[in-house]
């Protein structure tokens, strides 16, 4: 009887066991899984701060419409989120990038500089390779001067030394004192508000998503709004890019709904989620000047009612060259801009374009874009790009 009773715990012990082996299989499976996707620890990570925004719901607009928070994915299928590395030092690692400026314009002066003779034909060479690169008339005749005198000053072809007064006096073109801080920091309750405008093609939705990845890569939190209602496709361009870093989109569920009111929600949302920054992408169809006025004046209004924009940043493509002054001083006229954020930098010989766009505007470049990779877009540092340029 004692054996009989042995055997039946016995069989319900082993039975106990193997259940437990089957329902725990697969949960080791799955965090086998997780482990292999956290492989690379500088790109993945939890979601953190970042995705505690994503907690704000839809609701309806101050303009009547209806605004959409795209429900969190479920965590079974969720692709895992990304960490961005910090954005510190990134032109340093991008700045082969700039290798057709290189060759265009570095070689080709220091070549001029340092060759025997330097006469007025050679002088004006070097101004025409200036404005070649888009430099601008003014800048190149001023930096041609200031490099004429100090050569003869110092009496010296010396290719080093030439080198050294060519890289100061572009410097001093490009500008070291400007304030080329990135206005993210929330203040009195209210997270920075940044409105990113610029026009279509220009690469204005991919900044603002790579933005967002900079600034989350820099520890901060961040809410996208696609204000830029006209396109469906620039709403889903920007879900893509904020679902990779954790962050919340606020989007309009009807193309060419009101674009202020898209603003609105965003910030409102973006304030009750307590995120850091709200990044608004605008509509950037070239349209009349009164338009434009129009509806970015009223997307100021209505952020304004909230708070304020902290930054204005206007997205230029490198590669345009006169005909992207020509729209950045439309912009200017409408728009108080605060910072440049020049893309396509890695596909252009013209890296003059820097100092002729700060000239026009009055304001600085803030962010290069050097590529289509989501981390291709770096603070921009004056001295790399000296240097890069220079080789
Ligand atoms: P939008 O119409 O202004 O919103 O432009 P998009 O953000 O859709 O970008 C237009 C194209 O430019 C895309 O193919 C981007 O990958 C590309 N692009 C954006 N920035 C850069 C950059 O810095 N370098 C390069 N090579 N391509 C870029």
């Amino acid at each position: 009887m004692t054996n009989v009773l042995l055997i039946v715990i016995a069989i319900i012990v082993l039975a106990l066991i193997v259940g437990g082996a089957v329902l725990l299989g697969p949960r080791r499976r799955g965090a086998g899984r997780g482990q292999a996707t956290d492989a690379g620890p500088s790109t993945t990570a939890p979601p953190g701060r970042a995705a505690g925004a994503g907690t704000a719901e839809g609701g309806t607009t101050a303009e009547g419409g209806q605004i959409t928070v795209p429900p969190p994915t479920p965590a079974e299928s969720a692709p895992a989120v990304e960490r961005p590395l910090p954005s510190a030092g990134r032109m340093v690692r991008l700045r082969s990038r700039l290798a057709r400026s290189q060759t265009a314009f570095g070689s080709a002066l220091l070549g001029l500089l340092s060759s025997g003779k330097l006469d007025q034909d050679t002088w004006d060479e070097i101004e025409e390779i200036l404005i070649t690169a888009d430099m601008g008339a003014g800048p190149a005749a001023q930096l041609v001067n200031q490099l004429r005198t100090e050569v003869k000053v110092a009496g010296t072809r010396d290719p080093a030394q030439v080198k050294a007064m060519l890289r100061a006096d572009l410097l001093e073109q490009v500008g070291t004192d400007l304030d080329r801080t990135l206005h993210a920091q929330p203040h009195g309750g209210r997270p920075a508000v940044m409105l990113v405008v610029g026009v279509n093609g220009t690469g204005k939705t991919t900044t603002c998503g790579r933005l967002a990845r900079v600034l989350i890569g820099d520890g901060g939190t961040v809410l996208l709004g696609a204000a830029d209602t006209f396109r469906a496709a620039a709403a889903d361009q920007l879900q893509t890019w904020a679902e990779r870093v954790g962050a919340t989109v606020v989007r309009s569920d009807r193309e060419g709904a009101d674009p202020a009111s898209v603003a609105f929600d965003a910030v409102s949302k973006g304030t009750e989620a307590g995120v850091d920054t709200v990044i608004v992408d605008t509509a950037g169809r070239l349209h009349t000047k009164a338009g434009l006025m129009d509806e970015l004046g009223k997307i100021k209004r209505v952020i304004a009612r909230q708070g304020s924009v902290d930054e204005a940043l206007l997205v230029l493509d490198a590669t345009t060259g006169q005909n992207g002054l020509r729209q950045a001083r439309v912009f200017a006229e409408v728009v108080d801009i605060t910072g440049i954020v020049l893309t396509k930098l890695d596909g252009t010989a013209k890296g003059g374009i820097v100092i002729a766009v700060q000239r026009e505007l009055g304001v600085p470049v803030k962010l290069v874009g050097l590529g289509e990779g989501p981390d291709d877009l770096a603070p921009f540092e004056p001295e790399t790009f000296v240097d890069a340029l220079l080789g």
